[in-house]
């Protein structure tokens, strides 16, 4: 069994366990700062943290989780890391340069069991849930690679932080909230709600679970098909909630932080690239609290399916625009460094070891 990280553990309840120890509320906060300000990643370098209670800590948990295994960076400027944890399981995050910040991609789930047919990570299905430390550390690991080697042109703006790398956040819903809060506390990482995402898949049971939680942070909802047959063969297992109810919760919870949900609909040529799709989609979307993000496929290596010319996503998204929908065409970044949701782990594993 594994020790947890303390890193999961938000700051109110790392004072306690600093408490529990027989120590006083600023040994606590000095223990804070070693986590969140200048995280350092073995005990012995809380240098003005005595012996004893670091190893009265060291005792119930453990201090860092993730091995940075590989590092690629894209022609774009992309970089993708692959960390191994604890167990041996590996996982992936990515840093996205924007206009004038960085956006962090991160993972919630070790695979996923959605099943989705164009995603690279349900290929293998899920192995295991993060626990919350392990979300929180790929977010500092890819902070401290941001300081040590500066993206020209980021200035020091926060990043966003979008749970759109692997697994899908609702189906891990206890610990995303957890990471979330302690990324958001001003004793933890400080980060603002406005720049912190979560995308699903829409499960049902997820969805109200995140409108029955105090988190704010945007939504994008991945709604896979135009109508429930054929988001049920393209997502098998959140397409078991309807649209219609996923849009519903979706509205709701944008209704609550007045914020717009995002609707991603990943465009594939043959599949999902049809005018009539477009139709239904803006008749789901009309009225509500919602914009479209459509999301060029980007392929994976052992399959038939494609991206659509370009032509054909400008079509779809005109058909979006005349119905009065916000409709935006995504550019996916690193391409040439298998940077889509899971791809990099998926060729690790496939290329088996030593490669
Ligand atoms: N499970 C969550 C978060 C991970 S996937 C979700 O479904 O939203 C994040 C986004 O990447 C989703 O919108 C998903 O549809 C999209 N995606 C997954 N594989 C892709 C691929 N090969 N090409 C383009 N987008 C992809």
């Amino acid at each position: 069994m594994l020790k947890p990280l303390l890193h999961s553990l938000v700051p109110e309840e790392l004072e306690d366990a600093v408490a529990a120890v027989g120590q006083p509320a600023w040994r606590g906060r000095q223990v804070r700062d070693w986590l969140h300000r200048h995280p350092v990643r073995d005990w012995a370098a809380m240098s003005n943290v005595p012996g004893p209670l670091r190893h009265a800590l060291a005792e119930k948990y453990d201090l860092w989780g993730l091995v940075p295994t590989e590092r690629q960076v894209s022609r774009d400027g992309t970089r993708k890391f692959l960390f191994t944890l604890r167990d041996g399981a590996t996982v992936e995050s990515v840093i996205i340069p924007m206009n004038d910040h960085t956006t962090f991609c991160i993972s919630s789930q070790v695979g996923c069991a959605m099943a989705c047919r164009f995603c690279a990570t349900a290929r293998g299905g899920l192995v295991r849930n993060l626990e919350p430390g392990e979300i929180v550390q790929q977010v500092l690991h890819l902070l401290a690679d941001l300081q040590d080697e500066p993206m020209a042109g980021m200035g020091d703006r926060q990043p966003n932080v979008v749970f759109m790398g692997m697994g899908e956040p609702l189906d891990n819903f206890p610990a995303v909230e957890r990471s979330i809060l302690i990324m958001q506390h001003e004793a933890g990482l400080g980060i603002s709600r406005r720049r912190i995402r979560i995308s699903t898949s829409g499960p049902e049971e997820g969805l109200e679970m995140l409108l029955g939680s105090d988190l704010q942070v945007g939504l994008t909802l991945s709604i896979g098909g135009s109508d429930d047959q054929e988001r049920r063969r393209i997502m098998p297992v959140p397409g078991r909630t309807t649209l219609a109810r996923a849009a519903d919760l979706a509205a709701e919870y944008a209704a609550r932080v007045r914020r717009r949900t995002t609707i991603a609909w990943v465009m594939i040529e043959g599949r999902t690239d049809e005018p009539e799709q477009a139709r239904r989609i803006a008749a789901l979307v009309a009225g509500r609290p919602f914009k479209v993000n459509l999301i060029p496929l980007n392929p994976l290596d052992d399959d038939k399916l494609a991206s659509p010319p370009f032509q054909k996503i400008l079509a779809f998204q005109s058909i979006l625009k005349d119905a009065g929908v916000d409709t935006f065409i995504r550019a996916s970044g690193g391409q040439d460094i298998a940077a889509a949701c899971g791809q990099l782990r998926r060729r690790r594993l496939t290329a088996g070891p030593g490669k």
